[in-house]
């Protein structure tokens, strides 16, 4: 499979400057190892009117298939792990391949010539192959609006045999004048694995993050956010849910108007149809308020609170009269301020919450004298040696009467189909704890701070392996409150 893509220019803005733009030599053919094959990278025409620069990939199917992608489906489905259309149409291993080989291009990075990154320039690519589920139709509908000239048309299924009809491959071409070759790079990146509509490699959260980072600048006001989110991240309703929720927070930023609830909803509404169980987190957060409630706890700490979705949740509940959302990231606090509308609530809703940036680090005097203090998939999120301090911050300075802490349970990664074997659920996570590993640290954590301490599954309660979701209750001992005042 492959892809060409050519520039003209001028004696004044050579076309051979694709050279520096790819950081890739146009003398020279380069191969590049990916885990699906090998990568290729030459120029059939490198002068200063024209060139040419061509990327291919040779794939391994036997390889694709010993990564473990084939796991799972019927065994007749055997065969056709190793015999398909891989090795010979554009999809989303092309993709992967473009941001292995060309990385720093699609950053527009160029040390050498730092001002190449920015110019527009005539641009022609060429996919002689591409998988196009939605027909040629859907190609135009996605290139177009970015400002490609599209021509896609059908490939024969046999040119000997016309009246067999078409395949569903169609010959590309896209053509545009106004384009950095960082960001034709970028839409290819994209939408090669949306044509494609499957995804060779388990989709998972940092999915979210990379289709962002690649769609910055086009991607939120595509007329086709919603299609392209939603096969990209191969349907997963949730992770699309995440993604259309945080484009949507980059166009308000830009626009300042409110719509992330009907986003939300609009996501929402589409999954409705699909058979889901209760997502996990709104199973965590139903835990957590079940919990605060027994401990009968008005004024909360949610220490770590994220984009503010426990806080919202506290704030439907009038019981909860003080709720203090605590986080080390103000982009975090500025998300979970914009989901809670903090500037457009009333008097007396406004009263009963706060944002506040602080690490958990370190002690800190406002968050004394609370009745509980929830961290809710916090802890994971800090190194090891980090712990220490923030049980001590926790335990043994702010001291609320009910501290809640949730973490994931490693033991469950198993059951989850979409976590390769050995990875965490989540780039961020410094440690995954067992079962024992947790209730060894909060057991030892509840007796050096004179708490009583009681384990909760949150979520299926798996008689292998336990919950997806383990939660601890610690509750301050009498005795040592007592002598907590004294001192
Ligand atoms: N409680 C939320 C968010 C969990 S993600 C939920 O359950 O969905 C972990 C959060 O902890 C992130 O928002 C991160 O910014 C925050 N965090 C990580 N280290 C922190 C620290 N040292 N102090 C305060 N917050 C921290």
């Amino acid at each position: 499979m492959f892809l060409t893509i050519s520039t003209t220019g001028t004696p004044e803005r050579p076309a051979t400057d694709l050279g520096f733009l790819l950081h890739k030599h146009p003398d020279n053919a380069q191969a590049f190892s990916t885990s699906y094959g090998k990568a290729h990278v030459l120029y059939p025409e490198a002068g200063v009117d024209r060139c040419t620069a061509a990327l291919l990939l040779e794939v391994d199917a036997v390889a694709l298939v010993r990564r473990g992608k084939g796991r799972g489906g019927a065994p007749d489905a055997a065969l056709a792990q190793y015999v398909n259309d891989r090795p010979y149409a554009a999809s989303s291993l092309l993709a992967v391949a473009l941001s292995a080989v060309f990385s720093s291009a699609m950053r527009g990075v160029c040390a050498a010539k730092p001002e190449l990154p920015a110019q527009q320039r005539p641009l022609r690519i060429e996919v002689p192959a591409l998988p196009a589920r939605g027909g040629a139709g859907l190609v135009r509908a996605l290139f177009e609006p970015l400002g490609w000239t599209v021509s896609a048309e059908p490939v024969p299924l046999d040119a000997e045999f016309p009246q067999w009809g078409d395949s569903r491959y169609v010959s590309l071409v896209l053509e545009s004048e106004s384009l950095t070759v960082a960001e034709a790079l970028r839409h290819l990146y994209v939408l090669l694995p949306v044509l494609d509509d499957a995804k060779h490699y388990w989709v998972s959260s940092d999915e979210v993050d990379k289709l962002l980072r690649a769609g910055e600048g086009w991607l939120s006001d595509h007329p086709e956010q919603k299609l392209i989110t939603s096969r990209y991240l191969s349907r997963r309703w949730s992770l699309t849910r995440q993604a259309m929720e945080r484009l949507e927070l980059v166009r308000l930023a830009e626009a300042d108007d409110s719509a992330v609830e009907e986003i939300d909803n609009a996501v929402d509404a589409e999954a409705e149809t699909e058979e889901r169980p209760t997502p996990l987190a709104v199973l965590r957060r139903e835990a957590i308020l079940t919990a605060l409630t027994q401990a009968g706890a008005a004024r909360v700490l949610d220490l770590g609170c994220g984009q503010g979705q426990l806080v919202q949740a506290l704030l439907k509940e009038p019981r909860f009269t003080e709720i203090v959302g605590v986080d080390v990231s103000v982009r975090a606090l500025t998300i979970a301020s914009r989901r809670l509308k903090l500037d457009r609530m009333g008097e007396r809703q406004a009263s009963r919450v706060r944002l506040v940036q602080g690490s958990l680090a370190y002690t800190d005097a406002r968050l004394k004298g609370y009745d509980a203090a929830v961290l809710s998939e916090v802890i994971e999120h800090l190194d090891l040696p980090r712990l220490p301090a923030l049980e001590y911050a926790v335990f043994g300075s702010a001291r609320p009467r009910t501290v809640v802490v949730t973490t994931p349970n490693v033991e469950y990664n198993v059951r989850w189909e979409s976590l390769p074997a050995g990875h965490v659920r989540h780039g961020d996570h410094r440690f995954e704890w067992t079962r024992e590993e947790f209730r060894g640290w909060a057991a030892a954590v509840a007796e050096r701070h004179g708490y009583d301490v009681g384990f909760v599954p949150v979520g299926p309660d798996d008689p292998e392996v336990g919950p997806p979701t383990q939660m601890a209750v610690f509750t301050l001992g009498g005795a040592t409150e007592k002598e907590a005042k004294a001192a």
